[in-house]
């Protein structure tokens, strides 16, 4: 499918059928095949630089702290105090970034299966990629369903960073990767995925979320508004081992670090986890 018409890049896909995303473009700045995807990266007139696997949008550098600071801290501000924390996917860099905001964190793992999209993110998406210099992050190159089986008890926050249920990713939406999730967390441990769209995807995200309730001490579903994300917004499942709901942060974000933000607050921490009542209803039956 020819991802650039006239001028203009359409997100067109599967999941979500009949609408696109359209962003004009000012420069192709890489375009080419990984051993897992389709890796575009280009310079459009009003985002900045937008990273694209497969056709579908990953970030732009104007909203994507929107999402990465939502991902980040609704699960780490909600635990106590967090030591170890692994990234799944998050090839970028950002939610990297937005980890090492926390001083009370001693190790960052980041498990992502494409080493292409770490690469072209350090070359174009440098506000993004600035989450590899610091020195508690640590990088691993492989799949993430297969790095839970070889770390079990070792997280305190687990955040996976994932593209959409299609291609290498589809793993990471199935019940069997978050009860390998379960297992890699401490007692106490918290983790929060990416959880596709309200609007668009709640056949997905009901019955994920019945099924892992059956595992989990507590399972919610937060959300954030992002404009280049289809229809406008992107949900988080959050779940804890041991440890009762999220909602409220157990910490605060000093003055200095709650100034650097663009999106995230305690406020809206609280927020985010209020649901539209069809969406709601839908999930949790009430
Ligand atoms: N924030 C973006 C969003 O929600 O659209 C997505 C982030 S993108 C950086 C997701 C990353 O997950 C990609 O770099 C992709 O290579 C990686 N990924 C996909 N499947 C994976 C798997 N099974 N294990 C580890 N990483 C995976």
């Amino acid at each position: 499918m020819d991802l650039i018409i006239d001028g203009w890049f359409h997100e067109r896909g599967v999941l979500w059928p009949g609408q696109a995303m359209s962003l004009k473009v000012k420069k192709v700045l890489d375009h080419h095949r990984s051993d897992f995807q389709d890796i575009l990266v280009f310079e459009s007139e009003s985002h900045g630089n937008v990273l694209v696997l497969d056709g579908v949008i990953q970030v732009t550098e104007r909203d994507e702290h929107a999402y990465q600071e939502m991902i980040a801290h609704l699960p780490l501000y909600a635990h106590p105090n967090p030591k170890k924390v692994l990234v799944i996917g998050g090839g970028d860099g950002g939610v990297l970034r937005e980890v090492a905001k926390h001083p009370g964190v001693e190790e960052i793992i980041e498990c992502e299966i494409d080493e292409g999209v770490i690469n072209v993110s350090k070359k174009y998406l440098p506000s993004l990629a600035k989450g590899y210099d610091d020195p508690r992050v640590s990088v691993k190159i492989m799949d993430g369903a297969k790095f839970m089986d070889e770390n079990q008890d070792s997280f305190d926050v687990i955040i996976t960073d994932s593209s959409d249920p299609v291609g290498p990713a589809s793993v990471l939406f199935e019940t069997p990767f978050y009860n390998a999730m379960y297992k890699s967390l401490r007692e106490g441990g918290i983790v929060c995925t990416q959880g596709e769209c309200m609007w668009l995807h709640l056949d997905l995200i009901r019955p994920l979320i019945d099924s892992i309730g059956k595992t989990y001490s507590t399972v919610e579903y937060a959300y954030t508004t992002i404009p280049t994300y289809p229809s406008g917004q992107i949900g988080f499942i959050i779940a804890t081992k041991g440890r009762g709901e999220c909602k409220k942060p157990e910490r605060q974000p000093s003055e200095e670090v709650q100034d650097g933000f663009q999106y995230y607050s305690t406020e809206l921490h609280e927020a985010s986890f209020v649901l539209p009542a069809f969406a709601r209803r839908s999930i949790f039956g009430k």
